[in-house]
């Protein structure tokens, strides 16, 4: 792991946003606890999304769906018999690997030494192997191109083979009739299998979209880089319900809308890219990934897919029961389009990558000049939307009753914005506080204050103080926080 990204996690640890889970016991890999800071983030992330899609888009709805779904949900999806990743061993190390992950990372060091060709050539040839299951030949790849172990050096790899990466369980009271239901990999099938009581329910007219956020598990192989791979995560999806033939400009739109939303939340755009998939998954008929540049490289934060009917199909043959939905719109003959299986297109974002995203990119160090001292500032620039704290009310000194007055514009605030009063320390300490937690603004009661109502609010990225009047402070932090 790269020294940037270690920085990150440590910071993350130390100011409350995201602990190993079960860090007594030496954690549990792949998974993480957040914590006071960070619950906020993420929760703050979600509702803007949530936000985003069902309040500004008139014909999108939220759901909730179970973790726990019918095991023939998961047949029905291909999940039981192709969910799988290629896997393989080093028989040094006995250390675990994604096959593609490996042959992705040899591609990603020709592409960093300006062998770009090489790079796409060789991407190429491990989707045209995985495509065909040609397993045998992944490996043939993998020992070709002289690909080594990061542990143990050696090229000394056994067989690859395919890893289901469901978890499954037991449900039933009694053994014998118990049966076998999985922990969902996905979100969207909690939507494909409501999509009529959602579209009948709400009368909804095609075109129309159903948005979940819910947690999502895969028994990942490779858990490395914090929590952009992890084995318990949360997704938020929205799966918009098209006529068929139009899905593809329902496609573009919903890339172009998905990597804005990235953008005006002050991702700059030269640190996102578009990955158009070459090598589609057997559901799609075009499918994109939306990239940031972590400090890993490159990486998946979101994916746009054009799924076809191929999952409201499969779960109507399974089931029995018609998946059809009525079109009384006009075609170009004047007859109504009539029944068909809806066409859909997805996007898909974990709460947990967009996270990492944002810590990422609002992790700053800068140098700054103080008398005659440089010192490092780390402060984390978050959108004032999503940052965890909104502002911090401190009295300058414990006494003369500026602490009361403190008190008094943090409970007046506190109903509109998640707030912190803090008392403790010098107020020099006290703002370094909340840059480290990247709270945007920091409201100081000094004597004045007594005098005539004025606060000065200390803004976080530049540092600047200035003197408002108390009752300008709501509408001051509002217009910032607002998105
Ligand atoms: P990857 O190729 O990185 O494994 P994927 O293509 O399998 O991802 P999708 O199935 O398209 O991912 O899932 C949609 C989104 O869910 C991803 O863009 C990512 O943000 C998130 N996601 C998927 N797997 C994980 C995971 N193990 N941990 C955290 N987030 C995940």
């Amino acid at each position: 792991e790269n020294a940037q990204l270690k920085d990150i996690i440590s910071h993350a640890k130390e100011y409350g946003f995201v602990f190993p889970s079960s860090e007594i016991y030496d954690g549990l890999q792949a998974v993480y606890d957040y914590g006071q800071n960070g619950v906020e983030l993420k929760n703050n992330l979600k509702m803007l999304w949530w936000k985003c899609m069902t309040q500004l888009h008139q014909n999108v709805v939220g759901i909730d769906a179970a973790i726990f779904m019918h095991p023939n949900t998961w047949k029905a999806s291909g999940h039981v018999d192709s969910f799988n990743d290629p896997m393989i061993d080093n028989l040094d190390s006995k250390k675990r690997y994604r096959a593609d992950v490996l042959i992705e990372e040899k591609a990603a060091e020709y592409e960093k030494q300006g062998d770009v060709e090489k790079a796409q050539s060789l991407l190429q040839e491990m989707g045209r192997l995985l495509g065909a299951e040609d397993l045998k030949g992944v490996q043939q790849l993998i020992i070709s191109e002289n690909i080594k172990c990061p542990i143990s050096g050696t090229s000394n790899w056994t067989e690859v083979r395919q890893f289901n990466l469901m978890f499954s369980t037991q449900v039933g009271s009694v053994a014998e009739d118990s049966s076998t239901i999985y922990l969902r990999p996905e979100t969207a099938q909690g939507i494909f299998v409501n999509f009529l009581n959602v579209q009948k329910s709400g009368r909804m007219k095609v075109p129309f979209g159903i948005a979940q956020i819910g947690k999502a598990f895969r028994n990942e192989i490779v858990a490395r880089q914090f929590i952009f791979r992890m084995r318990e995560f949360e997704q938020m999806e929205m799966q918009f319900f098209v006529r068929p033939g139009t899905e593809m400009e329902w496609y573009q739109h919903w890339r172009t809308m998905r990597r804005n939303w990235h953008e005006a939340l002050g991702v700059p755009t030269e640190k996102l890219r578009f990955h158009d998939h070459e090598k589609l998954a057997h559901y799609a008929n075009a499918a994109v990934d939306i990239e940031f540049e972590f400090p890993f490289g490159f990486k998946e934060v979101e994916g746009i897919h054009s799924r076809t009917d191929f999952d409201l199909t499969q779960h109507q043959n399974l089931s029995r029961k018609k998946q059809q939905y009525f079109d009384n719109d006009l075609n170009e003959d004047g007859k109504p389009f009539g029944n068909y299986v809806p066409y859909v297109v997805e996007t898909s974002v974990g709460a947990d990558r967009l996270f990492l995203m944002t810590l990422c990119n609002a992790y700053q160090e800068e140098e700054i000049t103080e008398g005659e001292n440089t010192k490092t500032r780390t402060f984390l620039k978050f959108h004032p939307a999503i940052a965890p704290v909104k502002a911090a009310v401190f009295p300058l000194v414990k006494k003369d009753g500026l602490p009361e007055k403190a008190m008094q514009i943090f409970n007046d605030l506190k109903f509109d914005f998640n707030m912190i009063y803090e008392e403790r320390d010098a107020i020099g300490k006290r703002y370094t506080r909340q840059d480290l937690i990247g709270t945007p603004f920091c409201i100081a009661v000094d004597y004045e204050t007594l005098e005539n109502d004025t606060v000065t609010v200390r803004e976080r990225d530049s540092r600047e103080q200035k003197r408002m009047h108390i009752s300008e402070l709501r509408q001051y932090i509002g217009d910032a926080v607002s998105f």
